[in-house]
């Protein structure tokens, strides 16, 4: 076993809210913090060089109080292997309970893994759609759209979602089923909006935060770390609302761009060169100078574990907009409270994906389709009620944005598991 343990993570999160509640009952917190099932396959495929190769594939289901378990399938090969895996996949389905239910959408939380890196390994297309199909063959048995809802995660596409929505169908008797997934191309079922969700979830959570602290958003100075879809829609959006970009990074490097520069300009730029990095009035910085610039945004959407101790003491943002999954070490959370930073954590500001993979689903199941706007309007109003309701929570417990955003869910999954109960 390797030895971050990211269950033991997300075991913790859930016990610290245990504490906040005054939830004392040692198996309530094992029934919430423990998944309902951690399903784990073998993956017989026939690659093209005519050699079966066996493949190791996870879905955990880790709540479902709420409503089907929601969560994406990825294709990696993290450096602890199989076995470390499994621990993260049950952590990260434990996190989409959370995520679920902080924005009020009726799911639950899933995840589903297969331990390969496609891009590394360069599987060919045809062992990428025998490999996906086997592994929906083998969790089709629980997975369905009112049972389990997976969707695209790191190294996996609208592609491999199709497949996966094609063999379930096929596997049962044919049914037109599109609900079993979401994250579809829009031919397939897919919703509008999705590819812009994040980002725009995110720049909705910073308005909402910007209210709060009574800050204009008129000529706010913005930070982006990571240049890809979630750093440039949150920018793009935040532009709208009359912020001003000045510092981005990719992964070849940061740059600072004083006088301030439009997202779409910075990405013509990168579409050229394959950077940020040489635009036209722009300096290079190191990325802890991107993160500790003085500004009233900072928005990591890259990396995880980028806001160490030492980068949280010299922050000089008065936001923190968590659009990235874990980027913020939790031993950096009081030094980041103390010094009043309001940060949108990232199961808020992230969530807005889930909002509109739930939509996609609702399209779905109801076979009409929605415009733009109307998805747009939809997600808006889930996640700002999500952001007052965090907040609400931090000024009664008295705790930062992350522990309310946790109070927050287990109260309302533990809602639901009192009104059911436990049968059979
Ligand atoms: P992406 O691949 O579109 O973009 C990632 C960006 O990060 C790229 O511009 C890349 O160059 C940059 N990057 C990589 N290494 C870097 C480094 N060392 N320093 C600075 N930049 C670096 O990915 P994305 O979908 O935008 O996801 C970004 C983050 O947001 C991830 O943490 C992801 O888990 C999270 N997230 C994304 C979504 C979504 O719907 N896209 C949903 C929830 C969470």
């Amino acid at each position: 076993m390797v030895k971050v343990d990211p269950f033991a993570n997300a075991t913790k999160q859930v016990n610290d809210a245990c504490d906040i509640l005054k939830i004392k009952d040692k198996e309530i917190r094992r029934y919430l913090a423990i998944p309902n099932k951690v399903l784990r396959v073998k993956i017989p495929v026939k690659m093209d060089s005519g050699k079966i190769r066996i493949f190791t594939g996870f879905r955990s289901q880790h709540n479902n109080d709420r409503g089907p378990y929601k969560g994406g399938i990825r294709y990696f090969d993290p450096e602890g292997g199989v076995e470390y895996m499994e621990r993260e996949v049950m952590a990260l389905s434990s996190w989409m309970t959370w995520k679920c239910a902080i924005v009020n959408v009726p799911l639950g939380g899933g995840k589903g893994a297969i331990y390969v890196n496609p891009k590394k390994e360069k599987l060919s297309a045809g062992e990428l759609e025998r490999l996906t199909r086997g592994f929906a063959y083998k969790i089709s048995e629980i997975i369905g759209p009112q049972k389990d809802i997976p969707a695209p995660d790191v190294y996996t596409t609208g592609r491999e979602m199709t497949q996966i929505m094609d063999t379930f169908c096929k596997l049962d008797g044919n049914k037109y089923q599109p609900g079993v997934i979401t994250g579809k191309p829009i031919s397939m079922g897919g919703s509008l909006a999705r590819n812009v969700a994040t980002g725009l979830g995110a720049a909705y959570t910073v308005r909402e935060a910007a209210k709060t602290i009574k800050m204009s958003l008129k000529g706010a100075k913005v930070v982006l770390q990571g240049f890809g879809n979630a750093s440039t829609f949150a920018g793009i959006n935040l532009e709208k609302m009359g912020a001003k970009i000045i510092a981005v990074s990719d992964s070849r490097g940061a740059i600072s761009i004083p006088a301030g520069a439009k997202v779409a300009k910075i990405l013509e730029h990168k579409k050229k060169k394959g950077t940020v990095v040489g635009f036209p009035g722009s300096k290079k910085i190191t990325t802890e100078q991107l993160l500790t610039t003085k500004c009233s945004i900072l928005v990591p959407a890259a990396l995880e574990n980028q806001i160490t101790a030492k980068i949280a003491s010299k922050l000089q943002c008065r936001i923190l907009a968590e659009a990235a999954n874990g980027p913020t070490l939790p031993e950096a959370d009081p030094i980041i409270y103390k010094k009043n930073i309001l940060v949108i954590p990232d199961i808020l500001a992230n969530s807005g994906g889930v909002c509109i993979s739930y939509l996609e689903w609702v399209q779905n199941n109801m076979g009409y389709y929605w415009s733009y706007d109307e998805v747009a309007k939809k997600m808006e109003a889930n996640i700002t009620k999500g952001f007052k309701d965090v907040y609400a929570r931090s000024k009664k417990y008295k705790v930062d944005m992350r522990k309310a955003a946790m109070v927050l869910a287990v109260e309302r999954v533990t809602e639901a598991f009192d009104q059911k109960g436990i049968w059979p």
